[in-house]
């Protein structure tokens, strides 16, 4: 099978074309027709000359992805599964809002940390995604949204900090000005909390924005919602997330679930304002998508309310996030690979 083009950087391109003797420059001809002008072959590039065009389709291909479904819900959001050539689906959501459109996309095919609330980690993990596959997504979203892409939240399914390498080069290579020029500050990876990752990130020199799914405030409740937590237990998490604030000088945001009888009382709200005293953060609470009837439930809405109110005056900065695409299984933790066949 031939190369998706966009697993290459523009250096490593460059280096393609300097074996081919072709001039630096036709790089950015290449990725512009492919990130900016949405072109699906070679053939149209018009600027290239035509041995190159014929060189670059019998070496490379421009995708990976095959549409499998599409659903659209009532409030815009619009969710796509892909098959992967190797029989793999993954799928991506585009969030549009009044003047901004988010692209929620995966990292990996299946998910390996099985929180308890979670669909993503239900079916066990299957593959990496490369970085062609992660700009994959964000092209079909970009090509089929009516409005700008402005966002990139890596909260589709998978762990991105599990797949560092092919995240980052692909994060990489959507801020770059020659292909989607999405800033930093508007690409935002979320980790259940890999602290050595977190450690690592916190070296790159990206202002990207960093969540951390958080969801509990002590280890036993949070034990129980996300098995990492035995590997990276909450003072360790915190404490590299304080790191991470101190390096970068950025904010990070906690993602905490609000789940019925679990970790949304007020005695977890003051635990939670504890851990998180003199941080630079936030905090979104996201009210439980339910999976089953029988499972977890977010509290009333009154509960939920009683909650943030209680970090609010202990001095914690809140969001609280209105659920989107319900009605089409696309909210958080909805994203069900329901059919892959293995
Ligand atoms: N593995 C990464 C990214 C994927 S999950 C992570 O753990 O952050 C993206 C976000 O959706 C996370 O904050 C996750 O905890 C949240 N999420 C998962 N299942 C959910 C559910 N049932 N209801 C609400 N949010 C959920």
């Amino acid at each position: 099978m031939k190369e998706n083009i966009k697993q290459l950087s523009l250096e490593e391109l460059t280096g393609v074309l300097a074996s081919w003797k072709e001039p630096a420059f036709r790089a950015g001809q290449i990725f512009s027709w492919i990130y900016q002008k949405g072109a699906d072959d070679f053939a149209g590039m018009s600027n290239l000359p035509q041995p190159l065009r014929r060189r670059l389709g019998e070496n490379f291909c421009l995708s990976g992805l095959e549409l499998a479904s599409f659903r659209e819900s009532l409030d815009g959001t619009k969710k796509f599964l892909f098959k992967l050539p190797d029989g793999k689906f993954i799928e991506a959501v585009n969030i549009p809002a009044q003047n901004r459109a988010t692209g929620c996309i995966s990292s990996q095919a299946g998910c390996k940390f099985a929180c308890a609330f979670c669909a993503s980690g239900a079916l066990g993990f299957k593959r990496n995604l490369s970085s062609a596959e992660i700009l994959d997504q964000v092209l079909y979203l970009k090509n089929d949204s009516s409005q700008a892409l402005t966002h990139i939240v890596f909260m589709g399914t998978g762990e991105p900090l599990d797949n560092y390498d092919n995240v980052l080069k692909a994060v990489r290579i959507m801020n770059s000005d020659w292909a989607f020029n999405i800033g930093a500050r508007r690409i935002t990876i979320s980790t259940c909390g890999l602290v050595p990752a977190i450690a690592r990130l916190a070296e790159e020199g990206l202002q990207i924005e960093l969540s951390v799914s958080l969801h509990a405030a002590d280890d036993k409740v949070r034990d129980a919602l996300m098995p990492v937590n035995k590997r990276y237990p909450i003072k360790e998490l915190i404490d590299s997330c304080r790191k991470y604030i101190n390096r970068t000088n950025r904010q990070v945001t906690f993602e905490y679930i609000l789940a019925r009888g679990v970790n949304s009382d007020l005695p977890n709200a003051g635990k939670l304002s504890k851990i998180l005293a003199g941080l630079n953060c936030k905090v979104n609470l996201i009210p439980i998508n339910p999976q089953k009837e029988e499972g977890l439930q977010p509290p009333s809405k009154r509960d939920i309310l009683f909650f943030r109110d209680a970090l609010v005056k202990s001095g914690v900065a809140v969001t609280l996030r209105r659920p989107r695409g319900q009605d089409i299984e696309a909210a958080c933790g909805q994203l069900r690979l329901r059919y892959e066949k293995d």
